[in-house]
């Protein structure tokens, strides 16, 4: 770790996951400096937190924008650029800390920028590691770049994994709020809105991540994210659920312990224990109370009324291509069901019905994954059309 403040670079600064490390490196200034901060479209938040943050640059993804930007941070110091290639260009600047929380394989190619300067890497972009983890992590390794898990689940495993001794565990154990359909039968669900579906019952996050949650897609990400975190192969990868969000992922051991990490369901916990790692910093998160809460409950998942984890799980055992198709078509029909185009059980639909009409080989780069990546849309997106109302 350098001398000094540390540089501190976020892509997808305007999100959830972006506006939660903001908060925590604002109550630090003497602590961090900011290099970059990107976004796709919300000038106005992006131009105020490059301000409050005197951010060396702040870069907008839509090149439309680039005059708005550069209005709004005049006389600031702050210097603004636009396009695809100036958020991979930022990600390339170099930071001792980046936090990766673009949503979408969007994400992909900033963040393997900014894995190959080689310095610290906060991944909450779990789209990026599912459609190109064995790439990501070779990546990673060669480049001498240090690869932190944000997600919570993840963040608890490396919390709690014996790093170097993975022959030691016996399961390692995601858990899943279940999300908020939870309790629905599918005929339930059917009808369900899109504003039903973001309405996350413990955490607050972006609207891709949301509708994941409630169709279980996210725990199912989740899994193929933890594959390529910790080489304990898809046989030790368990999911259970656990409707408090309280316990946020466990380790079981073979000689029967099971270490857990712990804690309210504020992001900004996994995001400070990977901003001040190997150290720990002070949050102003809600503390845990276990004696308000008085019971934890847990019950496995039904891979009936939520066929997404199943198809999730197909996809990692399979490998390969596999993972980047799942991805890509799940965005597609993501985005078509907060569009109001397709209903909330046609989203799992689409993606099988991609994953049967798509057989890809191995992807050797990273332009294999994004070739994978647009066909599989293309496909998703006319089983859109032909479903849609
Ligand atoms: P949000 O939708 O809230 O934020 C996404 C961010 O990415 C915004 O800054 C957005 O800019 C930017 N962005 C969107 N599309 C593009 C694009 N095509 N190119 C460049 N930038 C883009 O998402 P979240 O913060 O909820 O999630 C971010 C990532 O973190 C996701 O991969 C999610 O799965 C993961 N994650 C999130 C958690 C959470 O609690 N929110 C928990 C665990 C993981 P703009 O505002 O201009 O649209
Ligand atoms: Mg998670």
């Amino acid at each position: 770790m350098t001398e000094g403040p540390r540089s501190v670079t976020i892509l997808g600064a305007t999100g959830s996951i972006g506006a939660s490390t903001l908060d925590l490196i604002e109550r630090e200034p003497e602590r961090f400096r900011v290099r970059a901060l990107t976004a796709a479209r919300s000038v106005d938040k992006l131009a105020d937190a490059a301000r409050r943050t005197r951010a060396e640059r702040a870069v907008i993804l839509d090149p439309a924008l680039y005059a708005e930007l550069k209005d709004a941070l005049s006389g600031s110091g702050v210097e603004a650029a636009a396009g695809e290639g100036a958020i991979v260009e930022a990600a390339a600047m170099g930071a001792d800390w980046t936090m990766a929380a673009i949503v979408g394989t969007a994400g992909l190619k900033p963040v393997m920028a900014a894995l190959e300067q080689g310095e610290t890497v906060a991944l909450a972009n779990k789209e990026a590691l599912v459609s190109a983890g064995a790439l990501m992590t070779r990546t990673a390794t060669e480049h001498g770049a240090t690869l932190l898990p944000v997600d919570s689940e993840h963040n608890a495993v490396f919390q709690c994994f014996p790093h170097g001794s993975a022959e030691r565990v016996r399961k390692v154990i995601l858990t899943a709020s279940g999300g908020p359909f939870r309790s629905l039968t599918r005929e339930q669900m059917a009808g369900m809105t899109p504003a039903q579906a973001v309405k996350h019952p413990n955490w607050s996050m972006g609207a891709k991540i949301s509708v994941d949650s409630a169709t279980l897609m996210n725990k199912g990400l989740e899994l193929i994210e933890a594959f390529h975190l910790f080489p304990v192969g898809a046989d030790r990868l368990d999911v259970l659920v656990h409707p408090q969000s309280v316990v946020h992922s466990m380790v079981e051991y073979v000689d029967g312990s099971v270490l857990a990490q712990l804690g309210t369901p504020d992001m900004r916990t996994p995001i400070a224990h990977t901003l001040a790692w190997p150290d720990r910093m002070e949050t102003p998160c809600p503390r845990l109370d276990l004696a308000a809460i008085g019971r934890l409950d847990f019950q496995a998942p039904d891979f009936d009324r939520f066929p997404a984890l199943g198809l999730a799980m197909d996809a990692m055992r399979e490998g390969g291509a596999a993972p980047a198709i799942l991805n890509a078509a799940n965005e597609i029909a993501v985005a078509a069901f907060l569009a109001g185009r397709i209903g909330f059980l046609d989203i799992a639909l689409i993606v099988a019905k991609v994953r049967d009409s798509y057989i890809a080989i191995r992807p050797g780069s990273i332009e294999d994954v994004l070739a994978i990546d647009a066909e599989a849309r293309v496909r998703a997106c006319a089983f859109v059309e032909s479903l849609a109302r």
